[in-house]
C-alpha cells in the first residue's frame, strides 16, 4: 500500500483548494488572489486583472484536426474570456511555448498568425514569454493582464438571492463540435481515403475550433449602464459554473431547461449521436460564454439585449441548486466539470473523453 494520495481523490477544484488553502496574502496590493476568473491587483486608479491558462497537446487539443492557426487564435480568446468575466478589458499577454523538434518554423508561423489575429480582434499586445523544448507535445501557457475601474469589477461571490440568472450566446455547441471532429477522426483512421463530412455543421465546428470571447457583451454592459452582480465565463459547462457562483455567493438557484439557449446544429448533432443536448449545455464546456446574475429590475433591459437569455433566478442556499425540466420535473444540479484526474480516464479511456478533460 502506498502512502500517497491519488490526485483523483480530490479532483481539479479539490486539488487547487487543498494546495492553496493556507495561503496568506502579504501585499495590500493583492485585492483578490486565488478563487475567481482573474486575480485583482491594486496599482493606483485602475485595477490590474491577471489570469493564466495552460493548453497541452493531447489533453486540450488534438493536432490531427486542429489547424495551428486556429489553436493560436483560441489560446488568446480563452484567456481574454477570463478578463471579460471580471467585466474588465484585456490589454497584454505573455506566451510561454514548449515545442518538440517535430514542429517546423512554418507551423509555428501559422500558430502566431492566429495568435496575432486574436490579439488584434481583442486589442491585446503580446509583450513577452518564454520558449523551450518539449520531449512530448506542444505546451502553451498564456498569462493575460487586463484593467478595470474598481467599481466595475464583477466577482463570482457577490450574487444575491432573488436575482436573474443570465447567459450570453448559446451553449453546448463547442462540445458537439468536438464530438463531430472525434467521430470523423475515427472514420479517417479506419479508411485513409475517407473524406470528413461536416456539411451542415459549420457552426458547431467553429465554436470548437475558433471560439470567441464576449468582448461585445462587456461593451454593451458599459453602454447600457448594467453592472452584473456576479459573473463567470463558461469554460467547464453551465452546471459547474452556476455552482461556482452559488457556492461562492452562499445562495441557491433555479434554472429552466427550456430557457437554456441551444443552437439548432447542437440539437441536430446531439440527436445524431444519441446524446441529450441539455446535458451537453450543462456539462460540455468550452463555450466561453458569460454567465451572470443581475437585479430583477434589469429584466427588460437584459431581455432587450441581443444574445442574452434569462435562464432562471437565484434563491436561498437552503433551497439548493435545481433545474426545472421541460416536462416540469426538478433535477438537482451537480458540478460535474471535467474531472482531470479521474482514475478511469488516466487508465486510458477513449480519445474522446481524454480530449475533453480539463476544460
Ligand atoms: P478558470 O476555469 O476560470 O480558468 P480555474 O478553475 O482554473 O479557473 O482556477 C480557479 C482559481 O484557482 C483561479 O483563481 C486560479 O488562478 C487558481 N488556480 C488554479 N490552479 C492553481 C494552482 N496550481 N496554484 C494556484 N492557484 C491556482
Ligand atoms: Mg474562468
Amino acid at each position: 500500500m502506498s502512502n500517497y494520495t491519488e490526485l483523483s481523490t480530490l479532483g481539479e477544484f479539490g486539488l487547487i483548494d487543498h494546495l492553496t488553502k493556507t495561503i496568506r496574502l502579504q501585499n495590500p496590493s493583492t485585492l483578490k488572489g486565488i478563487g475567481d476568473d482573474a486575480a485583482v491587483l491594486d496599482y493606483g486608479n485602475k485595477k490590474i486583472l491577471v489570469s493564466t491558462d495552460m493548453l497541452i497537446q493531447g489533453i486540450h487539443f488534438d493536432l490531427t484536426y486542429t489547424p495551428l492557426k486556429h489553436l493560436g487564435y483560441k489560446s488568446v480568446a480563452v484567456n481574454a474570456s477570463d478578463i471579460y468575466a471580471m467585466n474588465g478589458i484585456p490589454k497584454q499577454i505573455t506566451l510561454s511555448l514548449a515545442v518538440s523538434n517535430h514542429f517546423s518554423v512554418e507551423g509555428l508561423e501559422e500558430f502566431y498568425a492566429g495568435l496575432y489575429l486574436a490579439c488584434e480582434k481583442y486589442g491585446i499586445d503580446l509583450v513577452g514569454g518564454d520558449t523551450t523544448s518539449s520531449k512530448t507535445g506542444m505546451c502553451i501557457s498564456i498569462t493575460v493582464l487586463g484593467e478595470a475601474d474598481e467599481q466595475d469589477i464583477v466577482y463570482r461571490n457577490t450574487a444575491k438571492e432573488n436575482q436573474l440568472i443570465c447567459v450570453s450566446g448559446d451553449l453546448g455547441a463547442a462540445y458537439m463540435g468536438l464530438q463531430l471532429l472525434e467521430r470523423e477522426k475515427l472514420v479517417f483512421q479506419g479508411d485513409e481515403n475517407a473524406q470528413p463530412d461536416f456539411a451542415g455543421y459549420e457552426y458547431i465546428l467553429e465554436r470548437q475550433l475558433k471560439p470567441e470571447a464576449r468582448k461585445d457583451i462587456v461593451q454593451q454592459f458599459k453602454e447600457k449602464n448594467i453592472l452584473p452582480t456576479a459573473m463567470i465565463d463558461i469554460s467547464d459547462g453551465l452546471a459547474s459554473e452556476i455552482m461556482h457562483i452559488c457556492k461562492d455567493s452562499g445562495i441557491g438557484c433555479n434554472i429552466y431547461e427550456e430557457k437554456i439557449p441551444i443552437d439548432y446544429q447542437t440539437f441536430k448533432m446531439a440527436e445524431e449521436l444519441n446524446m441529450n443536448a441539455t446535458v451537453c449545455a450543462l456539462s460540455g464546456g468550452e463555450d466561453y460564454e458569460l454567465l451572470f446574475t443581475a437585479p430583477l429590475e434589469h429584466y427588460d433591459l437584459l431581455t432587450a439585449m441581443p444574445g442574452i437569455s434569462v435562464i432562471g433566478h437565484t434563491c436561498k442556499a437552503s433551497e439548493g441548486c435545481y433545474m426545472t425540466t421541460r416536462d416540469g420535473n426538478t433535477f438537482e444540479l451537480k458540478a460535474q466539470g471535467w474531472q482531470n484526474f479521474s482514475s478511469t480516464t488516466a487508465a486510458g479511456e477513449s480519445e474522446n473523453k481524454k480530449a475533453k478533460e480539463d476544460r
